[in-house]
């Protein structure tokens, strides 16, 4: 089985399996921790929301002194990945150290960067990841293709994945990028389908047509795609411009655990500046108790009761299915 068939299944298994836990207030301990290192950012992409987290929660970051009280908290009977995020997590002034802390404390270590910092990706400390999620997020993403062959260059080279966020400035260029990094080694490709925070920001300067006729031509190539969430070509019209066209209920608070730049835990960071949905605090509470804490298990009951948060980023997330 080729590895999109693979990823495809890993998805969908785990999407089921969310769906059945969904049925409890409880939860198994999470397949993974994201840790959003800072707000901060070296790029200022338009669909972006940190800068609205970053006025409600106030600039911070997470030091390596934190991390490793954090680290001391992590009580699951075993360990779950780490995926570092922000923000930029390579903007943060400590990056190496944090790798190597969960590195050498046996953890699996993904992260999530814009590659902006080309010469950072060429470090030794890259070693430390096991897989690496990039993100083109502008129209000139050579820095991309270089980062990506300099990740490639090491001896053992963490999987690489290359996120694309399908935008009206790139629309017409999906089958070109995907061409553009066939033949770099990486795991897959993933075009995100803009996630709309509310109805207002539906996006009308999104062409239909182009975006189908592009993902046909980047499923005829040799190398492995997602669209992601899935929506059914058919069914684009209704995602992008019908308000009403529904989702499922959101798997999100069963699956992962989120850690703030501040050390809170909250069910859905990207909530934060609307609704009350921090759990916990990393810094000073096992995980165990917070992930299955009254707030926490409540949080779940009502999504679970209500399918989502209206009025919220739940409008269009990528956390949801859409037919
Ligand atoms: S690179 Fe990511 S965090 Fe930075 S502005 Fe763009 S979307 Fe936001
Ligand atoms: S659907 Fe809502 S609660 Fe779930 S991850 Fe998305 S924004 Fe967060």
């Amino acid at each position: 089985m080729n590895t999109k068939k693979l990823q495809v299944l890993a998805t969908s298994k785990l999407s089921r399996l969310a769906g059945l836990m969904r049925y409890s207030s409880f939860a198994p301990p999470p397949f993974y921790l994201r840790i959003m290192l800072t707000y901060e950012c070296n790029l200022g992409c338009s669909f972006c929301n940190q800068k609205e987290l970053m006025d409600v929660a106030g600039n911070e970051e997470l030091d390596v002194e934190t991390l490793e009280k954090i680290e001391d908290n992590i009580d699951f009977p075993y360990k779950p990945k780490i995926h570092l995020f922000g923000g930029e997590p390579t903007v943060h002034e400590n990056i190496e150290e944090v790798i190597d802390l969960f590195h050498e404390r046996g953890y699996r270590v993904s992260m999530t960067t814009n590659g902006v910092d080309a010469g950072w990706m060429a470090s030794d400390t890259m070693e430390g990841l096991d897989e690496i999620n990039i993100s083109v997020n502008t129209t000139e993403y050579s820095y991309v293709l270089e980062a990506v062959e300099r990740i490639n260059s090491f001896s053992s080279p963490p999987l690489i994945n290359v996120n694309c966020p399908i935008t009206p400035q790139n629309q017409n260029d999906l089958a070109r990028i995907s061409r553009d990094f066939k033949d770099l080694g990486i795991s897959a490709i993933v075009f995100n389908h803009l996630s709309f925070s509310r109805e207002e920001t539906i996006n009308e300067e999104i062409d239909i047509e182009t975006v189908r006729s592009q993902k046909r031509k980047v499923e005829d190539m040799d190398i492995p795609s997602i669209f992601f969430p899935p929506v059914r070509e058919e069914d684009f019209e209704e995602y992008y411009l019908n308000p009403s066209f529904p989702g499922t209920k959101c798997i999100a608070p069963w699956l992962k655990m989120e850690i703030l730049p501040s050390g809170k835990v909250a069910s859905c960071p990207k909530l934060v500046p609307d609704k009350d949905v921090v759990v916990g605090d990393a810094t000073e509470e096992n995980l165990s108790e917070v992930w299955n804490n009254e707030k926490f298990r409540q949080i779940r009951k009502r999504i679970h009761e209500d399918g989502v948060f209206e009025d919220s980023y739940c409008f269009r997330c990528c956390f949801r299915r859409y037919r």
